[in-house]
């Protein structure tokens, strides 16, 4: 089969598109023809080689992935060859103690897929069957592709750590990133006021099409401050935040009093300065999220399939062409998700 692959960690001009062995499917595995591979950011923090990835090369990347099932395993239950798919990118073990409790995001074998075993930048890919859902009705591959990991972790962040109550504001960092893309429409549907960023004008129209109430454009504008002003002085009650270091501070200043943080990234690196008299003085929350359960999935599939939920495509390319996909990711001039195809 076909795969983009990388042998060596580094720049882009690392990816090369050749041929690969077929992946070999144990007893309770999936085989999937793929269809459609979206891209995240955790691609490319793979590929550079953060340390929190270490993995044998050569690799393939890719989290989210659509397709249709090729072949099944001998000990495979509820999927057969033919089925409409998509795959949760999240591997749990279904057995220690957070998995029994519904909690498999905190699985203490968690994994992903692309990160620590061969994703969908390929012809094929192989995946335990618990992680395989049927597409819902009518979403096209390219869909069900772009929705899994973006949606599970901005409800995972709004609703099961922010706890976001109907009535409530919220702020939702990067209204083009695919978190911030998902949060504003979630947060909308839950019955909040949404505020969001974006970083040039051209993103504004969008974001107020997935729901935005307010759009601050943070290359002209200080973002606290107009928060500030848009919610008479008061602060926001939730940041939905994924971009680290560049936005930290004016994350903290637009909390209103027992306001909460959530946090599911760090674009711009990892190292902030807190004062810890603002955190407990003004009884802030601080929390760190990082995906989401396999439940919280299967709600936000329920959603994309009543098109209540729209996962916004930037722009697809064919798989061979994963590399310019990823120079596109990196020039930060896209709204929504790029998507790989084949
Ligand atoms: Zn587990």
């Amino acid at each position: 089969m076909k795969a983009v692959l990388f042998r060596e960690h580094g720049g882009p001009d690392k990816l090369s598109y050749e041929e690969m062995p077929m992946p070999q499917i144990g007893s309770q595995e999936v085989l999937i023809r793929v269809k459609a591979c979206a891209l995240n950011h955790l691609d490319i923090w793979v590929r550079q080689g953060s340390p929190a990835y270490a993995i044998p090369l050569p690799h393939v990347s890719g989290s989210d992935v659509a397709g249709v099932v090729e072949e099944v395993g001998g000990q495979v239950e509820h999927v057969k060859a033919g089925d409409r798919v998509f795959v949760s990118p999240g591997i749990s073990c279904w057995n220690c103690e957070f998995c029994l409790a519904g909690r498999d995001n905190m699985c203490r074998t968690y994994n992903l897929l692309g990160a620590r075993m061969h994703g969908g930048y390929a012809e094929y890919v192989k995946v335990p069957f618990r992680n395989v859902l049927p597409i819902p009705e009518n979403v096209p591959f390219e869909q069900a592709a772009a929705f899994p990991l973006v949606s599970v972790t901005a409800s995972h962040m709004l609703f099961a750590l922010a706890e976001l109550q109907h009535g409530e504001t919220v702020l939702v960092m990067g209204a083009g990133s695919g978190v911030g893309m998902m949060a504003v429409q979630l947060a909308k549907l839950a019955g909040a006021r949404v505020i969001t960023t974006v970083g040039s004008d051209d993103k504004i129209p969008k974001a107020v099409v997935l729901g935005a109430d307010a759009v601050i454009d943070h290359s002209k504008e200080n973002v606290a401050e107009r928060v500030k002003l848009l919610t008479e002085g008061r602060g926001v009650d939730v940041v939905v935040e994924h971009i680290g270091p560049a936005v930290w501070d004016s994350c903290l200043e637009s909390l209103s009093k027992g306001g909460r943080l959530i946090t599911c990234g760090a674009t711009t690196g990892g190292d902030v300065a807190l004062n810890l008299r603002s955190v407990f003085a003004r009884q802030l929350t601080i929390k760190g999220s990082y995906m989401g359960t396999r439940a919280e999935l299967v709600k936000a599939a329920d959603l994309i399939g009543q098109k209540r939920l729209i996962a916004v495509i930037d722009r697809t390319f064919p798989l061979q062409d994963a590399r310019a996909a990823q120079e596109l990711m990196l020039g930060r001039k896209f709204f929504g998700k790029i998507v790989l195809f084949c």
